[in-house]
């Protein structure tokens, strides 16, 4: 059997939602690998700034742009940013996410819209953004962290469920499109993870059921990443890290 270490030196990624959880995993992934990597998170700089320093006592180069990426003003200065300080962006890693566990009673309208603004919209605003550069490119990569919620019930709420499925149904359409171009775009869809984001729901039943019998681990999230960022040939395709959670 042959192995080999993807190798992506000298690539600059953006990782949106990279202070913590998955994000912060997938940004360490990829300094390893060799990228310089741009950590865009919501409010928590410092948490941030901790992996950039990281990252360049890899030799890495790596910023930090705080921004909410629901917004299109704070995405596009975002990508101004990126472009002006790492050079022009091949990886963008839709991460950032919300998950406020709601009932069928006490969703409201604002938690709708929150939910896909930020599970959705962002990655859009974000694709949309970069697609310029990637294409420039031709070897794009886009990868956005979708959910095992995205097809099952999952343990959030359907205001989660209906973003997380919009979510691959951009990634198909943005695949299908870009194809050939040079670039690929795929979801990687966890199962229950151990990161801030899973606190709340640890005691539910679902929660209890993982076939594997353990929550998953954010490297296990980013190592699936790494996995469709080396492989050209790979495109509009959803990835479940789950623990069997979901089988198909
Ligand atoms: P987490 O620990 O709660 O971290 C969320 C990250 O997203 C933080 O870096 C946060 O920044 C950032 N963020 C949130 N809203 C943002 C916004 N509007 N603009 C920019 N950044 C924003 O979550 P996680 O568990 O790592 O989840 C990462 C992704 O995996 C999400 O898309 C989530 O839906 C998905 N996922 C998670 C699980 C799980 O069990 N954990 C399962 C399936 C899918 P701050 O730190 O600054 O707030």
């Amino acid at each position: 059997m042959t192995s080999q270490r993807i190798d992506l030196s000298d690539r600059v990624a953006l990782v949106t939602g990279a202070s913590r959880g998955i994000g912060r995993a997938i940004a360490l992934a990829l300094g390893q690998a060799g990228a310089d990597v741009a950590l865009n998170c919501r409010s928590r700089a410092a948490q941030a700034e901790e992996l950039a320093a990281a990252l360049r006592a890899m030799g890495r180069r790596a910023i930090v742009i705080v921004a909410d990426v629901s917004v299109r003003s704070a995405v596009e200065e975002m990508m101004v940013r990126v472009a002006r300080e790492l050079g022009p962006l091949e990886i963008l890693i839709n991460n950032a996410g919300v998950a406020s566990p709601r009932g069928l009673e006490d969703l409201d309208e604002a938690e709708f819209d929150r939910a896909i603004a930020v599970n959705l919209k962002a990655a859009f605003l974000c694709t949309q953004a970069a697609l310029p550069t990637l294409r420039a490119q031709r070897r794009g990569r886009v990868v956005n962290i979708s959910s095992a919620a995205a097809r099952g019930p999952g343990v959030v709420g359907v205001h989660y469920n209906a973003a997380k499925a919009g979510l691959e149904g951009l990634t198909r359409g943005y695949a299908a499109r870009l194809a050939g171009e040079g670039v690929t775009v795929n979801a990687i869809a966890p199962g229950p993870i151990a990161t801030d984001m899973a606190g709340p729901l640890l005691n539910t039943e679902a929660f209890r059921r993982i076939p594997v019998g353990r929550l998953g681990t954010p490297e296990e999230v980013a190592q699936a990443v790494l996995m469709v960022l080396g492989n050209a040939f790979i495109t509009g395709q959803t990835i479940g890290v789950n623990g069997g959670v979901r089988l198909d």
